[in-house]
């Protein structure tokens, strides 16, 4: 025989449960289709496509772990975002995080739309909803986030693109952002630790901390507060930035992960599997995943009190 070829993961993707414009299952044949052998869904606030996704990961043979991706509330303009896996699809800790989650943007959408609406862009939050519901095959509620607004705005033609959207209206510098209502770093682990799950801090780089010293006093608080990885691969690193994630990872007895952070069309430059062609992710990023996951299962079994 000879040398087996590396085989690839993904751990950090969105489908239409969240800002994604895949389905869930067409996330997972599209993970295959690119010759991926494992999958993490990480939607923004909700876990409302792992069932489906988990169902069709088995049905093709691919390796599937459930996620999710929650926002902290961290100083602008940087945002810290915090991704959990192996979270408990069917788990009150995850209703409950994914209820507190969801009403902080149903509370921010309508005073984005009405600041839009001043400024002369005229659309509605009907319309927003129409876009996050294409494609979300229930009724169940749906993660309205600032790319669907961005993909009315174009649709209304105040913009002429989802990018033009974000930098003059949407993103933490334009004219019609407000912020969301967010946990603390220290809730969001506990939180995604009572879902059952890892906590991984996503993208470091979009922190914008100023140096590594910095960077490094942030990760010592999070690991305080019960961090257990950092995310070293991401389509926004550069190949230093991931370097000096490893290297604090290590430092700090983290597990790492990457993923590409896949959306689809909102996204057009960023590929599953692939991201800006600088996401490439082993297996064995994905079996040191599981292992670490399956210690604090065992760790935490032990730990209950009989
Ligand atoms: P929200 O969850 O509503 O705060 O929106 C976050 C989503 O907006 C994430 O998918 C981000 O990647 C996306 N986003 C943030 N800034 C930009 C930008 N400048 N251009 C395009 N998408 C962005
Ligand atoms: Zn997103
Ligand atoms: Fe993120
Ligand atoms: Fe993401």
């Amino acid at each position: 025989m000879g040398n087996m070829a590396t085989q690839y993961v993904d751990l950090h993707t969105h489908s239409t449960a969240s800002d994604g414009t895949l389905t869930p299952t067409q996330l997972v044949n599209s993970a295959q289709a690119a010759g991926l052998v494992g999958l993490a869904l990480t939607d923004h606030d909700s876990g409302n496509g792992l069932l489906e996704a988990r169902a069709q990961a088995q049905k093709i043979g691919l390796r599937f772990v459930p996620g999710i991706e929650i926002s902290a509330e961290y100083p602008h303009p940087g945002t810290m975002h915090i991704l959990g896996y192996y979270i408990d699809p069917l788990s009150p800790g995850l209703k409950r995080m994914s209820d507190i989650l969801l009403e902080g943007r149903d509370n921010r959408n309508p005073r984005i739309i009405a600041r839009l609406n001043e400024l002369g862009c005229r659309i509605t939050l009907e319309q927003v909803q129409a876009i996050a519901r294409r494609g979300s095959a229930d009724g169940r509620a749906i993660v309205l986030g600032r790319p669907h607004i961005a993909q009315a705005m174009v649709d209304a033609g105040c913009v002429s693109s989802v990018k033009q959207a974000f930098d003059v209206y949407l993103g933490t510098t334009g004219t019609a952002y407000f912020d969301k209502e967010r946990l603390t770093p220290r809730q969001a682990l506990e939180c995604i630790h009572a879902a059952g799950g890892l906590a991984v801090l996503a993208h470091p780089t979009q922190l914008r901390t100023e140096n590594p010293a910095q960077l490094q006093h942030v990760i010592a608080n999070l690991v305080e507060a019960g961090l257990d990885g950092i995310e070293a691969w991401h389509s926004d690193h550069r190949p230093q930035d991931s370097q000096l994630f490893l290297e604090l990872a290590r430092r700090y007895n983290l597990i790492t992960t990457g993923g590409s952070d896949f959306h689809g069309t909102p996204k057009p430059d960023i590929a599953l599997g692939l991201g800006r062609d600088n996401v490439r992710v082993p297996v064995e990023y994905l079996d040191r995943l599981e292992q670490a996951w399956n210690l604090q299962r065992a760790r935490q079994a032990t730990e209950l009190p009989t």
